[in-house]
């Protein structure tokens, strides 16, 4: 493997493969999305505190804000490297400059169809700039990453020359561009290692995925001897996106067994934040870091994982190595071994009779087209082995929510909580909001709402709304628990007592 010489001691240490994340650039110029001063700075810091070797913090000369951010975040003192993007102008160049960034990323269109159609020049014309404006960054920055914009479209004896320019003139390390997503893992080996022959300087790779390669074409670049590999949180960005951090460091680290210096157990935490940040939720088949990426429903596949987990996961990935849990999920394939499972970790005894008509049971509710919560499993269990009936520990006296146009929604909610009376009372964005805080405001334990869903049964205005959530405890463990009503409040927060009185169901069978 090529080694990348040019960090510094001071700087993050160099592992076989670094990092470049441009979520703060390339992620932001995802359509709807835009982070905030305080969201930018946050991210940064994430990226540096879970090992990111690069960060491109932004364009500075697109905007005055931005270049004011981007200043702010090189100014953060964080582990990693900053970068900023500049377009092939010497004023470009120096707003970078201004900012006091520790790399100046500057690009050229180097396609036909990108020198016609964008900056109106030949070839030649863009060799002699390259050369010019990577001087005037050198002069600027010790690091000098340059990038030949639409690479993968452009002939390669033009895209060589391009680069030796470049790297004549300073620059310190080579971007390969797939600008639209069009390489594929073949030609993408074929190109590095074409250009790495030909041009003397380490590589970095940045892949679009807009036909759903982009973390197979970074990582045939790695095995092409790119040593850089351009990522993005959750693989957002222009278009369909870029390489997905999460994706292209577990595939480096299981697969290839290749170092990148990630602390990967971070993965899950940095990709929910980005998801909340941006608005932009990760589909549940999303690989490492979406919902589903380690749960079992089936029953076949349920029973060889409680026996040995590497039977239906890769085994090279668990889900403790990215920050994920295990979860059996409840549905038309469950199998009698998880459903006996999920019993005994709540100390409830079934015969062998009982355990059947429980599954017949489940089955019976998925097939309905319902989603089957682990509350509902327990009412089940308990109905069926006849210990119905079993004091609830969380009941609602009542509640009063008022909303409307000038006034902040507000809950009340009176309840009983192990036989002692409670009240509370809570503002929040919208009547389910402050309701769903109001009821979560009762119990002393710290519970965070993961996911909150709502689906209507029936048509109409007059509708059946059945309203599905996840909480998650302190300890990391995620509750599901769901609840139907006419009315959309009352069923938010009967799905949430329900979620209450699972984890203290849970927590009095485990004492
Ligand atoms: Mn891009």
């Amino acid at each position: 493997m090529r080694q990348v010489a040019f960090f510094g001691d001071s700087k993050r240490k160099q592992s076989s493969i670094t990092v470049f994340d441009t979520t703060l650039r390339d992620g932001e110029q995802t359509p709807g999305v835009s982070f905030t001063r305080d969201e930018k700075i946050a991210i940064a810091h994430q990226l540096s505190d879970i090992g990111v070797h690069v960060i491109e913090a932004g364009f500075p000369a697109s905007s005055a804000d931005e270049k004011a951010f981007v200043r702010e975040i090189a100014a953060e003192g964080l582990e990693s490297n900053i970068c900023g993007l500049a377009r092939a102008r010497k004023a470009d160049v120096e707003a970078c400059a201004a900012c006091g960034v520790d790399i100046i990323h500057v690009f050229i269109p180097t396609s036909v169809v990108q020198r016609v159609h964008t900056i109106q020049k030949t070839h030649e014309e863009v060799t002699a700039i390259t050369r010019s404006i990577v001087r005037t960054a050198r002069d600027h920055a010790d690091q000098v990453m340059f990038s030949a914009m639409d690479a993968t479209r452009t002939p390669l004896p033009e895209l060589i020359e391009v680069y030796r320019a470049a790297a004549d003139a300073g620059a310190t390390i080579l971007n390969v561009p797939d600008t639209v997503g069009v390489a594929s893992p073949t030609s993408m080996k074929a190109l590095i290692s074409d250009i790495s022959d030909a041009v003397s300087c380490p590589l970095d790779v940045h892949c679009h995925n807009d036909f759903g390669m982009a973390v197979a074409n970074t990582i045939s670049a790695v095995e092409g001897g790119a040593t850089q590999v351009q990522v993005t949180v959750n693989g957002i960005g222009e278009r369909a996106g870029n390489a997905d951090i999460a994706q292209t460091v577990m595939a480096l680290e299981c697969i290839y067994g290749i170092r990148t210096g990630i602390d990967t157990e971070r993965l899950v935490e940095t990709s929910r934040m980005i998801s909340r940040i941006s608005g932009i939720s990760v589909v549940p088949t999303q690989p490492i870091v979406g919902d589903n990426a380690f749960a079992h429903e089936s029953g076949i596949h349920s029973q060889g994982v409680l026996a040995e987990t590497s039977t239906f996961e890769p085994g090279i990935m668990t889900p403790e190595m990215v920050g994920h849990r295990r979860r059996l999920k409840l549905g038309k394939h469950v199998g009698r071994h998880a459903v006996a499972r999920m019993l005994s970790d709540a100390h409830i005894v079934a015969t062998d009779a009982e355990l059947d008509e429980i599954v017949r049971k489940v089955k019976e509710i998925s097939n309905r087209g319902r989603k089957v919560t682990e509350n509902d499993l327990y009412e089940i269990a308990e109905t069926t082995v006849g210990e119905a009936g079993i004091e609830k520990t969380v009941s609602i006296n009542d509640i009063t929510v008022i909303t409307g146009n000038h006034v902040m929604a507000t809950a009340t909610v009176r309840a009983q909580v192990d036989g002692k009376e409670t009240v509370r009372c809570s503002v929040g964005n919208g009547p389910v909001d402050a309701a769903m805080k109001a009821v979560v405001g009762i119990v002393p334990e710290e519970l965070t709402l993961k996911e909150f869903s709502i689906s209507a049964i029936s048509g109409g205005s007059d509708a059946i709304g059945h309203v599905s959530i996840a909480v998650e405890d302190t300890k990391g463990r995620v509750y599901d628990a769901g609840a139907s009503s006419d009315d959309i409040v009352l069923a938010s927060t009967e799905a949430m007592i329900n979620a209450l009185n699972l984890i203290y169901r849970l927590k009095k069978n485990n004492n």
